[in-house]
């Protein structure tokens, strides 16, 4: 009794009426820890409640999507954006002492990296497994992609026709000299282009073809995708080669100036009768020492729903990766076209191959 004496409970001398004192008690106490555990599991459970994650995509391209799902789900969502290498870097200073979660970059050549350097885990979801399509997610589930763009190739309509162009290879021919405009080997956009060359066509044949890319420049490669357009609107050279977005944001932007370059170019779709255009990938995966998987795995299964596809591919201007959501009205004015089916993985596995044969071609 003098446990509970000391806690005020029961007098001092213990009387038949004390029992039932105690065993209010005893109620009282049991109640008491119920709720002590219960808060814990609840701060426990606070604490669980967020996900951290590394985005290469610039904060507006995102931060919406990611607000939106702490909306449904109370998941609290920190983001840390910047440059695509520099955040891959980060992860690996950061080895297992990382507070990301969630990886998310563009270009599968840069998800391929990021694999190799071991900052990533493999996660299994039948949910991506069913709306991603198998070539724009890693085999084993290291990586998955959420958005698509393609490569093609522009031309200017006042000094080139569709009927001229045909694939990429063919850009190497010599009636195309001087009239190239292509940005730098070391993007890895041109890393995974050539890639898929030295997938469907071999090294050798690649590096010759490299070397008369090379010749048909009209300019030493400089500058963005957009920048490639701009010169080829602008008379420097007759065609280029983009991502498709950057045309997109170029005709739907604010710059009346690009508005304008963009109207004097046209689209063409290469390799339509054999492999198909090259396209690539935005994607996120899991880190491999993340302390909210479940949540993490959450966020890219929302990331990878019917409306957020939709609004994800639209705001970049993208193609949603999900076969069952449409492109926007700008991109399906540019018309259907048959991309090639490699597994991205595969340009991961050439990117270092790529990078030789685009220096052995003497490409800047
Ligand atoms: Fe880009």
């Amino acid at each position: 009794m003098r446990f509970y004496y000391h806690l005020g409970i029961v007098e001092k001398s213990s009387t038949s009426k004390d029992y039932k004192i105690v065993f209010s008690a005893y109620i009282r106490i049991i109640l008491c820890a119920i709720f002590m555990l219960s808060t814990t599991a609840a701060m426990a459970n606070t604490a669980a409640s967020e996900v951290n994650v590394y985005s290469a995509r610039k904060e507006a391209l995102i931060k919406p999507l990611l607000d939106r799902f702490t909306q449904e789900t109370g998941i609290k969502v920190n983001l840390v954006t910047g440059k695509a290498d520099a955040l891959l870097k980060r992860l690996e200073t950061e080895g297992r002492n990382t507070p990301a979660d969630m990886l998310i970059t563009t270009d599968a050549g840069r998800l391929y990296r990021a694999q190799q350097a071991d900052v990533l885990q493999a996660i299994q979801s039948k949910t991506l497994e069913q709306v991603i399509p198998a070539n724009y997610r890693e085999p084993a589930g290291y990586w998955y992609g959420l958005s698509v763009r393609a490569r093609p190739i522009f031309f200017a309509k006042d000094r080139a026709k569709a009927s001229d162009l045909s694939s990429y290879e063919q850009l190497a021919d010599q009636r195309f000299k001087g009239q190239i405009c292509i940005r730098s080997s070391n993007n890895i956009y041109n890393q995974s282009l050539v890639a898929s060359m030295i997938k469907a066509n071999g090294v050798e044949k690649t590096e010759q073809w490299a070397k008369n890319l090379v010749k048909n420049m009209a300019r030493p490669p400089r500058g963005g995708d957009r920048d490639q357009i701009r010169a080829a609107a602008s008379g420097q050279c007759n065609i280029a080669i983009a991502n498709t977005y950057y045309f997109g944001a170029m005709m739907a932007g604010k710059k009346q100036k690009d508005r304008t370059a963009a109207s004097k170019m046209a689209l063409f779709w290469p390799n339509q009768d054999t492999r198909g255009t090259h396209v690539n990938i935005s994607g996120a995966g899991i880190t491999k020492h993340a302390k909210h998987r479940t949540n993490a795995i959450l966020l890219l299964e929302f990331l990878a729903n019917k409306s957020s596809q939709k609004w994800y591919a639209e705001t970049n201007h993208e193609y949603p990766v999900r076969n069952d959501v449409e492109a926007s009205a700008l991109l399906k004015s540019w018309g259907n076209f048959k991309s090639d089916a490699v597994n991205l993985s595969i340009l991961g596995q050439y990117n270092s191959e790529a990078v030789k044969v685009m220096d052995r071609a003497g490409w800047k």
